[in-house]
C-alpha cells in the first residue's frame, strides 16, 4: 500500500467522508476545521438547556447513510437511533387548512384522491418513473466524477438519460401528472433542496419525490448532529487525525503542485495531497493566489447559488399544539418569494417559511414541558442582513404562527438566536452568505459544476456542496466518496 501524507480542510459532511475513505485506503490524513466544533454546517450548540442543530434538519435518502456506514463494517444503529416520522410532515395552506402528509403511500393516494380523482393512480405512475431515476441518479449517477464528458458517452445511459427527462422542467414533469394545486405545491416542495424552483430544476430530480414519499422522511434520536458524531467517531477509529480551530489562511503553490498551507496563527503544514472541503469560492478564491484560481470572479458571480437563509433558534417554555415535527407554511404563493429570491433578490414580502420542531418527537432536545424551534426563511444570497431588519422578519413569522396555530409564542421564549447571512460568511466563508451551495440546475449539473479537480495544481482537490454531485447531506456524503476515489487513482499513478 502506497502511503500519503493527506490533509483535508473543514469537518461538514464531505470533508469527514473523504478523510475517512482516504484513511481506510491507508493514507496518513488530517483534518483542519476552522471552527471549534465540527460538522460544519451541521454543527450543534446548546443553550439553557436547549439542544440545537444549526443547520439539516430533514433526513432523507436513509440508503445513501446506511451506505456509507456500511462500508466500513459498521451500522447507522452503531451511532444513532433512527425512527420514520409519521405523519412525514405538515403543510399549512392556510388558516384551518393543515395538512398532515402520511407515511404510508396507500394513505396518501386516499389523500390525493380526495383532492383530485384519478390522481392516487396516476402518483403509482409517477412514482414507477422516479423509482427508476432514483436508482440510476443515487446509485449511479452521483458516483461519476464528472470530469469528462466521456463519462456519459455510452449508448445505453444516453438511452437512459432521455428516458429521465433530463431536459424537461420538474415544473412541466408534475402538471403531465396532476392539476390540484395543493397537489402541484406538494410535488414541487422536494426540488426546492435543490436551490431552485421547479421550473428551472430539470425533470430528472422527480427522484426527490421518491425519496419523500417511498423512501420516507427520518430522524436520528438526539438529532442530526448524532450522524456528525458518528462519522467524526469513526474517521477516528480509522486514524484521521482531526484538529479544530485550525484556519487555513492561504495555500501555496510551485510549479504544477500545491506545496504546503498556512493557518491563520503562521503555522505551515506540508502534505502530498489536499482536499479542500471548505466553500469552493473561498479556497478558489481567497487560499489560492490568482494564478492557480480554477475560475475567475466573472464566472463565480454568474453562478445560481442555493439561498441563503434567515434562521432563528428558540426555546419555548411551553408545549405548543397545531404543530408537527416539519411544518411547512405554505400559506402565500411561491411566486413572488422564489422571484425574491432567484430573480430579483430583495426582501420578500411576505416569505414563506419552514418550522422544525423536534422536541415533538424527542425529549432529548428540550426541557421537560417545552418546546424546541427552529424557523428557515429562505433568502436570496448577498443580501445585508442587520439587526433591525432580521427583527421584522421575526415579528412577520410569529403573527403568522401565531394566528395560524392559535396560540401565543412570542410571550413564552426563554431563548432566542437568529442566523443570517453575515453568520454564514464569519462561520464557513460562505460565498454571498449562502446556505446550501450551489443550485443543481441544468446548466449547473455534472461537468458544468465547479471541477472537483485544479485544473493546474495537480495535487489539489475539492469536495462538498458547490461541486459534484451538489447541495444536500447525503449529496455532500457522496461528493467526499467519489473525490477520494479520484484521489486514490493519482496517488497509484506516482
Ligand atoms: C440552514 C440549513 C438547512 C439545511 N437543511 C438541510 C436538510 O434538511 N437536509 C439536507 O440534506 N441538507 C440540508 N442542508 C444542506 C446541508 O447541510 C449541506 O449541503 C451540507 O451540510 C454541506 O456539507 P459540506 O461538507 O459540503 O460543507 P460544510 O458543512 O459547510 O463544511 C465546510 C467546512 O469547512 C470549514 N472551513 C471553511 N473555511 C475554512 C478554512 N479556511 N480553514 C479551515 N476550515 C474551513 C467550515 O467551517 C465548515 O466546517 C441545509 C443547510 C443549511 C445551512
Amino acid at each position: 500500500m502506497i502511503h500519503r501524507k493527506v490533509v483535508v480542510i473543514g469537518s461538514g459532511f464531505a470533508g469527514l467522508s473523504t478523510a475517512t475513505h482516504l484513511a481506510v485506503e491507508g493514507q496518513e490524513v488530517l483534518l483542519l476545521e476552522k471552527n471549534n466544533t465540527l460538522g460544519g454546517r451541521a454543527r450543534m450548540f446548546e443553550a439553557e438547556g436547549f439542544t440545537f442543530d444549526m443547520g439539516p434538519s430533514w433526513y432523507w435518502m436513509p440508503d445513501v447513510f446506511d451506505r456509507y456506514f456500511n462500508k466500513f463494517g459498521k451500522k447507522t444503529s452503531d451511532y444513532y437511533d433512527l425512527i420514520r416520522l409519521d405523519p412525514s410532515y405538515a403543510v399549512i395552506f392556510g388558516k384551518d387548512d393543515f395538512m398532515d402528509i402520511p407515511a404510508n403511500l396507500d394513505e396518501l393516494k386516499k389523500l390525493f384522491e380526495g383532492l383530485e380523482p384519478g390522481s392516487g393512480k396516476r402518483l403509482d405512475d409517477f412514482l414507477n418513473q422516479a423509482a427508476y431515476k432514483y436508482q440510476k441518479g443515487i446509485h449511479d449517477l452521483v458516483h461519476r466524477p464528472s470530469l469528462s464528458l466521456m463519462e456519459f458517452a455510452d449508448f445505453s445511459l444516453l438511452k437512459d438519460l432521455f428516458k429521465m427527462d433530463i431536459f424537461q422542467s420538474m415544473s412541466r414533469h408534475i402538471r403531465k401528472y396532476f392539476s390540484h394545486d395543493k397537489i402541484i405545491r406538494l410535488m414541487e416542495f422536494p426540488v426546492l433542496f435543490l436551490g431552485e424552483t421547479a421550473q428551472r430544476i430539470p425533470a430528472l430530480y422527480s427522484l426527490m419525490n421518491y425519496a419523500d414519499i417511498a423512501l420516507g422522511t427520518w430522524y436520528p434520536m438526539g438529532g442530526m448532529h448524532k450522524i456528525i458524531e458518528g462519522m467524526v467517531s469513526l474517521a477516528e477509529e480509522k486514524g484521521v487525525q482531526i484538529r479544530t480551530n485550525a484556519e487555513v489562511s492561504q495555500i501555496v503553490g510551485s510549479e504544477r503542485e500545491a506545496k504546503h498551507l498556512v493557518l491563520s496563527n503562521g503555522e505551515i503544514i506540508n502534505f502530498d495531497f489536499l482536499i479542500a472541503g471548505a466553500d469552493y469560492q473561498h479556497v478558489d478564491k481567497r487560499l489560492l493566489p490568482p494564478k492557480y484560481s480554477n475560475y475567475s470572479d466573472d464566472y463565480w458571480d454568474k453562478q445560481t447559488l442555493a439561498p441563503s437563509s434567515l434562521l432563528f433558534y428558540l426555546g419555548i417554555n411551553k408545549k405548543l399544539k397545531n404543530l408537527r415535527h416539519h411544518n411547512l407554511f405554505f400559506d402565500e404563493p411561491l411566486g413572488p418569494h422564489a422571484d425574491a429570491i432567484y430573480r430579483n433578490p430583495k426582501w420578500p414580502e411576505k416569505p414563506l417559511f419552514y418550522v422544525s420542531a423536534p422536541s415533538q418527537t424527542d425529549p432529548a432536545v428540550a426541557p421537560e414541558g417545552m418546546e424546541n424551534l427552529f424557523i428557515l426563511i429562505p433568502l436570496a444570497p448577498g443580501l445585508e442582513d442587520e439587526a433591525s431588519i432580521r427583527e421584522h422578519y421575526f415579528d412577520k413569522v410569529m403573527d403568522r404562527l401565531e394566528k395560524l396555530t392559535e396560540q401565543s409564542v412570542r410571550d413564552h421564549i426563554v431563548y432566542k438566536k437568529s442566523y443570517a447571512h453575515s453568520d454564514f460568511k464569519k462561520d464557513y466563508h460562505a460565498f454571498k452568505g449562502n446556505a446550501y451551495g450551489l443550485a443543481n440546475t441544468l446548466m449547473q449539473t455534472a461537468i458544468l459544476k465547479p471541477s472537483l479537480k485544479n485544473k493546474k495544481l495537480k495535487n489539489l482537490f475539492y469536495t462538498g456542496q458547490l461541486t459534484v454531485p451538489g447541495p444536500g447531506v447525503p449529496p455532500s456524503l457522496i461528493s467526499g466518496e467519489v473525490v477520494a476515489n479520484e484521489v486514490m487513482k493519482s496517488i497509484k499513478k506516482i
